[in-house]
């Protein structure tokens, strides 16, 4: 069977785990904080605090900005569950918005939904594709939607604006107009879960890139605090002599990287490069391959404005149903290859239709879903994989001429 897919862990993440097990320092500690200059100096944003996941990550961030019962925040109806679920946390209303044919957010529509209850926009860059940050970044800043922004709380006075709040879950890598995903929205959230290109097991980290009236390193020391319970000390400063005592300012979190996992993100960022150049040349055998056929579609994932982190592979087949789809992918699970559906859109699932949304509001996200395969990339599939999955795809739509 060809794994849908696998982490990536080579005899240096081993070693390096090891190490950190022998050193008696396994919690949050230096190791955590080295990986954070290197996230910020990888994705050149001034400051990186690294998370448990990037779901804590994004539910910090909205309840720092303030996020609560009444507010919006406006995210696409086409991503996985936890950029609602965050929202939902919250008290506030995620406002779901339909996407464009490249699956990212449709900034038109972003336009209509914005009321003065609008506290954040959620972009997401499926796939690995960065969304339309220059247009987002402009619309927050126009003078008509900044001028029905409503203050609540210190930190929405100092933006002054809607808050723009990347989910980057799976564009860690990704560029826009040559610069990093992580510097291109205020705040971008990564997901280092085993599934995504560069894993610490579970983790995440939230890179900051907040207009000047914010002081970001004050923000960090603040937002380790929050993180820790709302302790004054994280553990490693109550170790030291004489530092025992500490305060407790609010009802913090809990949701701290360890450095252990900072070590596994560390190994897996010194090859990160290469980590980008196979998934590339398996995203190219992939287009290579599927756009001799016109039944095919192949997604966009470089562009004159964008460059994607290669994250998922997101195959349509033109005018198929979604039941035709699931029977497809029976077909090249019963051949041995994994493939996967990049997203059930958030109102088919009970929560949010339960809750009001309908599948029907949203037909871009609903056609792009009804007809999508995401198909296995990762480091050690080999060339010869890649045929593999590619003859078993084209070898399921036999079902089109026999059984349908
Ligand atoms: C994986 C993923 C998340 C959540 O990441 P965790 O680190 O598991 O919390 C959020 N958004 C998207 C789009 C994802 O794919």
């Amino acid at each position: 069977m060809i794994p849908f897919s696998p982490p990536h862990i080579d005899e240096k993440t081993v070693e390096a785990v090891s190490e950190v097990l022998r050193s008696g320092w396994i919690t949050t500690g230096p190791g955590t904080k080295e990986f954070e200059k290197r996230i910020s100096a990888y994705c050149e944003v001034p400051v990186t605090l690294c998370v448990a996941s990037a779901t804590a990550g994004m539910e910090l961030i909205l309840k720092w900005f303030g996020v609560k019962e009444g507010d919006e925040v406006i995210i696409p109806a086409y991503t996985f569950c936890a950029t609602a679920n965050v929202v939902v946390h919250c008290g506030a209303t995620p406002v779901m918005v339909d996407i464009c044919d490249d699956f990212t957010i449709d900034v038109e529509k972003i336009r209509t939904a914005i009321t003065p209850r609008t506290k954040v926009i959620m972009p997401v860059d499926i796939g690995g594709y960065p969304c339309d940050y220059d247009a987002i970044n402009e619309l927050v800043k126009e003078d008509e939607i900044k001028s029905i922004f409503q203050i609540d709380s210190k930190e929405q006075e100092l933006m002054g604006r809607i808050l723009v709040l990347s989910d980057a879950a799976h564009s860690f890598g990704a560029l826009y107009k040559g610069k990093r995903s992580g510097s291109l929205a205020d705040i971008s959230v990564f997901s280092f879960h085993a599934v995504k290109n560069l894993t610490t097991a579970e983790g995440g980290a939230i890179c900051f890139n907040l207009p000047e009236t914010f002081d970001q390193e004050e923000l960090y020391r603040y937002l380790c605090c929050k993180l820790l319970h709302g302790q004054t000390k994280d553990a490693l400063a109550k170790m030291q002599i004489g530092n025992w005592r500490y305060d407790v300012i609010e009802a913090g979190y809990k949701c701290n990287m360890t450095d252990i996992q900072a070590a596994i993100g560390m190994v897996a960022l010194d090859r990160y490069d290469k980590t980008l150049s196979r998934r590339k040349s398996i995203f190219d055998q992939y287009t290579q391959f599927f756009s001799q056929y016109d039944y095919f579609q192949v997604p966009e994932y470089e562009n004159e404005k964008r460059i994607s982190s290669y994250h998922v592979y997101l195959l349509r087949i033109k005018n198929i149903t979604e039941k035709q789809r699931d029977r497809i992918i029976d077909c090249i699970f019963a051949a041995g290859v994994s493939v996967n559906v990049h997203f059930i859109p958030l109102p088919m699932l009970s929560i949010y239709s339960q809750m009001g949304y309908n599948m029907q509001d949203y037909p871009k996200s609903y056609q792009n879903y009804a007809c999508e395969i995401s198909l296995p990339v990762y480091y050690t599939l080999s060339d010869e994989e890649v045929k593999t999955v590619c003859q078993s795809v084209l070898e399921s739509m036999n079902i089109f001429n026999t059984n349908l």
